[in-house]
């Protein structure tokens, strides 16, 4: 199982999107989604994350 990068649920290995920028920087997304979101939103200001419940 990978972890998604963005919303923090477990998602089985061969769906979702694995990113690596030049940097080396691995993300991992499990849909279209989190990957979208990512690129613009902060996880942590988002309901559907397991990030906003883990907030302080
Ligand atoms: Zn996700």
């Amino acid at each position: 199982m990978a972890v998604c990068t963005f919303c923090g649920n477990k998602y089985p290995v061969g769906t979702g999107v694995t990113f690596i920028t030049k940097q080396g920087v691995v993300s991992h997304y499990c849909s279209h989604k989190c990957e979208v979101n990512s690129k613009t939103r902060n996880p942590l200001h988002l309901r559907w994350t397991k990030k906003y419940a883990k907030r302080t």
